[in-house]
């Protein structure tokens, strides 16, 4: 079986992070396959419901992609602390002696690619290297599940996501992508509306405010959360760049901290957060540091929303720039044997502290699975849910499609993924970012 082919096919792209098609991830050689099942952002219980409900899914994923690669062994990683997902997976590997678990303490960014590499093989994976480099592959739960699927000709279609934040009851629940937010909403039973209320898609450390409640359901979307208008993590989405700009002129004491407690400098990697501050406040680039030390970056906030005790958004700022310089393509220069801090594992944030800090404690409460389908009459289902170009579209309007039936194409030659229809129904729309099928 062409696993590679039959992952292109299916439109497999990478679930839990910025869908790097999964067919290209899985051409190259590794001796270790890591399954991250860290599930590191508050809130979102999407990777533990997937691990409690389907681990024999995740071991299937799991199998083909260290078949492909060559891997010998394979390695589940997740939180101690998920004890349904752990019991399933223990009783799911227990045949399989080439796979083991690696249970985790309850930090963030415990999912962090780079982190999750270095406590399972206690390597730096160093800037402008690929996990392949240290012999490893990584890949989300969720892709693993798809996988499998793949592997039986089943496309994806769908995408696991928690609604969570202040909604009377979360959920975590499977929605056929393209869905708009807003359907997903009424029909888990949130009634407010904008003016109320504010959306951030994904986590709360590293998702992004939407504005736009009729935005689709892609494959990466993790999570809807609602929070009040009036929230500390939407207003701080909503400061503009500028102002923040003022503020940190204003207010940076080069205290430092934000470095510190940031992961990527405890991985031995430079990321420096105060050096940007200062470089911003002097308006001197001179003293933004190395560009590796920008580029390594993993925009994940801790700066932010844990270490700043003055409110200012040094991960904002490290994230504006690291893009800036992604647009214009400046890329790491490849570094060697890189040594993680000696304190690493004392910087740990737990993931209860941050919680605490982020104003986010009462919206931590279960979500478990809503086993019922969504009523869904119409999906606007993107071209490009992932790395690369947007997809090409084998339809027109006015076609009938099927679900499952494949909407859009990879470009020929070029870097992408597979598009396929998510319910059955007549294309009534198509533009050139979305198809459009109406049940
Ligand atoms: S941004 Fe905050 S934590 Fe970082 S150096 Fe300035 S005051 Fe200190
Ligand atoms: S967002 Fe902040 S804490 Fe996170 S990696 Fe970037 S600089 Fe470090």
């Amino acid at each position: 079986m062409d696993i590679v082919k039959l992952a292109e096919q299916a439109g497999v792209v990478g679930a839990g992070g910025a869908g790097f098609p999964t067919h290209v991830k899985l051409n190259c050689k590794a001796e270790l396959v890591i399954a991250n099942g860290a599930e590191c952002e508050p809130l979102l219980r999407v990777d533990q419901t997937l691990m409690q409900t389907q681990p024999h899914r995740v071991v299937e994923g799991l199998l083909a992609a260290m078949e492909t690669v060559g891997a010998g062994h394979g390695v589940i990683a997740t939180k101690a602390h998920y004890h349904g997902a752990v019991d399933a997976l223990k009783e799911a590997v227990a045949s399989h002696p080439q796979i083991g678990l690696h249970l985790m303490k309850s930090f963030y960014p415990a999912g962090d690619e780079k982190t999750l590499i270095q406590d399972i093989t206690g390597r730096t994976l160093p800037s402008g290297r690929l996990p392949a480099d240290l012999g490893c592959v990584v890949l989300n739960v969720g892709t693993l599940i798809n996988l499998s699927h793949g592997m039986e000709r089943r496309p994806v279609m769908d995408k696991t996501l928690t609604v969570g934040g202040a909604v009377e009851h979360p959920v975590t629940l499977d929605v056929p992508v393209g869905t708009p937010i807003q359907t997903v909403l009424r029909q888990v039973g949130f009634t407010g509306d904008s003016n109320s209320h504010a959306l951030i898609m994904g986590g709360p450390c590293m998702g992004a405010l939407e504005e736009n409640w009729e935005a689709p359901v892609t494959k990466t979307t993790g999570g809807i959360l609602v929070f009040p208008a009036s929230h500390l993590l939407v207003a701080r989405r909503r400061a503009m760049l500028q102002s923040q700009l003022k503020l940190a002129k204003a207010v940076c004491c080069q205290c430092s901290l934000c470095t510190q407690l940031c992961p990527r400098n405890a991985l031995g990697l430079g990321v420096s957060p105060h050096k940007i501050m200062r470089a911003m406040a002097c308006e001197d680039a001179s003293l933004l540091g190395d560009v590796n030390s920008l580029l390594a970056c993993c925009s994940c906030n801790l700066c932010t929303d844990y270490a700043c005790n003055f409110g200012l958004t040094p991960g904002a700022m490290m994230t504006e720039y690291k893009n800036r310089l992604l647009k214009g393509g400046v890329k790491p220069v490849p570094e060697e044997n890189i040594l993680p801090d000696e304190g690493m594992a004392l910087k740990r944030v737990p993931t209860r502290r941050l919680m605490a800090r982020m104003g986010l404690s009462e919206y931590d409460r279960p979500a478990p699975l809503l086993e019922k389908s969504l009523e869904v009459g119409r999906v606007r289902i993107p071209l490009r849910m992932h790395i690369g170009k947007p997809s090409w579209p084998v339809v027109t309007p006015g076609d009938l499609v099927v679900r499952g039936q494949l909407i859009a194409a990879i470009p020929q030659g070029e870097l992408g993924a597979a598009v396929h229809a998510s319910i059955e129904g007549t294309v009534s729309k198509m533009t050139r970012s979305y198809i459009e099928i109406k049940a």
